[in-house]
This record gives C-alpha cells, structure tokens and sequence, in this order.
C-alpha cells in the first residue's frame, strides 16, 4: 500500500505527469479501434505543427523508449554506405555512436568536452577534413550534462554542406524552440515521457517526406523499420504490431494540456522558471553548476557533488527521497556529480520545496558543501 502522495520526480524523464495525463490510461483500447487510430493520427499532427513541419515533414511513432527511435531512424534514413559525423560532448551522443557501429555506419566522432557546446567553426572544419561525411547525427540538448548544442546554427552548416542532419531532440522537443521550415533538418527524433509530460513508451521520429520516401528496403531491422512503420499506417490507419495503447492516450491528454498550457514557449517559460528557482536555491545552499550559464539549458542542471569526504549520493539520495523529492545520478566521466531536473509538471513553488528538503538533508547527514 502507498501511503501519502507520490514522490516528485526531479528526473529528465521518467518525469512527475500531471494527474489528468495518468487518467487518461484507465481505458482499454484495442488497435483496430477506429477512434483509437485517429488519436494516433492527431497526435502526429499535432507533433509536426509544434516544430513547424507543415507539409514537409510528417511524424512517424514507434514503440519503445527514445533509443529505440533513435536507432530506428539512423538504421532506416542513413544509407548503407554513408558517413555520419557525430560531434561528442556526452552519453547520449557516444550512443549514438555505438549506434552506428552496431549497424556497420561508418561514423567519424567529433570530441568534446561534455561542458563545450559544438561550434559552427568546428562542426565545419570537420566536414571540411572529412568529405566522405554524408550525414550529421546531432544531439541538440546533452541530457548527461544538460548542455544545449545550437542546433540552428549547425542546420545552416549541414545545409551549406548539403550533408544531411539527424537530431536526438529528446529532451528538448516541446520545450525548446525548434522550426523545422527552411532548416533542412532530415528527421528529428523525440518521446512521449520527456517534456511534453506525457508517459514513457512511444518514441516518434519527424522526417522530411522525401527522405523517408528514398528509404525503403534499407533498415537492416524489421521492428525498427521506419519506411514500414510508416508506410503500414498510411495504408491501414493501425500501427504495424502491437501499440503501446495507454501511453498513446495519456500521450494524447498531455498535448491537450501542452496546447492549453499555451504551446511550446509557455512550457519553455516554466521550464526557464523552474530551473532558475533551482540553480538561485542550490547556489545559496552553497552547490556549484558543472556548466557555465550560457551553455545551460533549462531542462536538467548537474551540480558539483560537495566536497566533504561523508559524500555519497546513495545516502543523499535516500535521504531526499524520503523527504519525497526524487534526484538523479550524474552521468559524467571525470567529475563527480549529480543532477536535478527541473521538468515535468511542476511549477518554480515545487522546486522551492525541493530546494528546502535538500537543505535539510544536508543538515541531517552533516553534510558540508564546500
Ligand atoms: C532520454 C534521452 C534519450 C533516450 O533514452 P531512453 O533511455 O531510450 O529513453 C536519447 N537522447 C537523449 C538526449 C535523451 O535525453
């Protein structure tokens, strides 16, 4: 039995779900459910017009967690013999590289440190260097450091180059601006459980038409096979195999929600607001962000783990979770660190509490930051 209210979940996803979204899954829907497909199709919809693909592009789900649409739209949208560059500042792009080479994709690493964001400069020397790069997969926002890499002006790169650009948006899709018009971005790849708040269980991969159309016959996967994922439900209105009906419809009440809340730029604007009530509490705590401020995005902040020997995040994190705030491990290779999120439905209030049972923490475990 849970006793008392659901812990918060200061997590770049899994993330804390408003009561609504989590409702909308107590109903059984079967896949040849007419009403059922359609809210697939208005969910695509809608997923193209928040980044601006008009008619261009069109929004193709897949079942799984964002690696599985990640892996799904390098393996059907790169060719055989193509090159993907991938500029590396952390996790999420190094898996992207693996990726790669699991799929036998000659891949060429642009490294970096996990707190510098890409350039132009260096992205385009790169390809310059490099001229049998075909492709550039790129993470927008690193996730492992909570890094923002400027997608725009790598778009103008790639399309200065003619190359073509793969973005994991996963954790910026909904919340940061992104137009797709006039980008020439080939596909942007994102989930159901990260900031659009719904539940995790549906990645979605938003491709240019004529891209996916060149694409047929190519994934070396069949459950991860765009070209057919795509081409099964023009022609049926069904997804091909079974869908992860519940996360579709809790998927369908956070868009509402999303529109309602006022589209992308309100959530951005709350996002920003939650991670300054964050960064302003935790620095008066005494914490130190492992980014400087320009390369922060307002999605997840990693903090400098404090200095006192007693650390260890296990205890920390125990001892905040019991005070109901859920925190997340670092996921750097050289420093350590931990992470708190600052999306999900929670509002600036939320993270003040947080704030405030961090402190106590701290107190209680005689922990010293510095
Ligand atoms: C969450 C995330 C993914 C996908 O991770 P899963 O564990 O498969 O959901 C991919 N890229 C980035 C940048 C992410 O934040």
């Amino acid at each position: 039995m849970i006793l008392g209210n659901d812990p918060i979940l200061l997590t770049p996803g899994p993330l804390t779900t408003s009561p609504a979204t989590r409702e909308a899954m107590l109903r059984d829907w079967g896949s040849w459910d007419a009403a059922f497909n359609r809210i697939t199709q208005s969910l695509c919809a809608d997923l193209v017009d928040i980044v601006h693909g008009d008619h261009d592009y069109v929004c193709v789900p897949l079942q799984g967690s964002g690696t599985f649409a990640v892996e799904a739209a390098l393996g059907t949208l790169v060719p055989r013999d193509g090159c993907v560059l991938v500029p590396n500042n952390g996790a999420y792009c190094a898996r992207i590289v693996r990726i790669l080479q699991r799929l036998r994709i000659d891949c060429v690493e642009l490294a970096l440190r996990e707190d510098e964001p890409v350039t132009a400069t260096a992205l385009e020397q790169a390809l310059i260097r490099e001229p049998r790069i075909t492709h550039v997969a790129q993470v927008h926002l690193e996730t492992s450091a909570g890094l923002l890499n400027p997608l725009d002006e790598i778009a103008a790169v790639c399309k200065r180059h003619r190359k073509g650009l793969i973005v994991d948006a996963m954790s910026s899709f909904g919340a940061l601006p992104i137009d797709l018009r006039a980008s020439g971005i080939d596909a942007l790849v994102s989930a159901s459980g990260k900031c659009l708040e719904g539940v995790p269980g549906m990645g979605f991969v938003i491709v240019r038409r004529s891209v996916l159309d060149a694409s047929e016959g190519r994934s070396p996967s069949l459950a991860l096979d765009l070209y057919d994922q795509a081409a099964y439900m023009r022609k049926t209105t069904q997804w091909r195999f079974t869908p992860p009906t519940h996360v579709v419809a809790a998927l369908r009440c956070a868009l509402d929600r999303f529109a309602a809340e006022g589209g992308q730029r309100a959530r951005g604007a709350r996002y920003a607001r939650n991670c300054a009530a964050l960064i302003d509490g935790m620095q008066a705590l005494g914490f130190r962000t492992f980014l400087r401020a320009d390369a922060q995005a307002p999605v997840i902040v990693t903090f400098h783990a404090p200095r006192d020997p007693k650390w260890n995040f296990s205890d920390f994190y125990a001892a905040v979770r019991d005070a109901g705030y859920v925190l997340y491990p670092g996921k750097l290779t050289q420093v350590e660190t931990f992470r708190v999120g600052c999306i999900g439905a929670i509002d600036a209030n939320e993270m003040r509490n947080a704030i405030a049972a961090i402190g106590r923490t701290l107190e209680q475990l005689d922990l010293r930051v510095q």
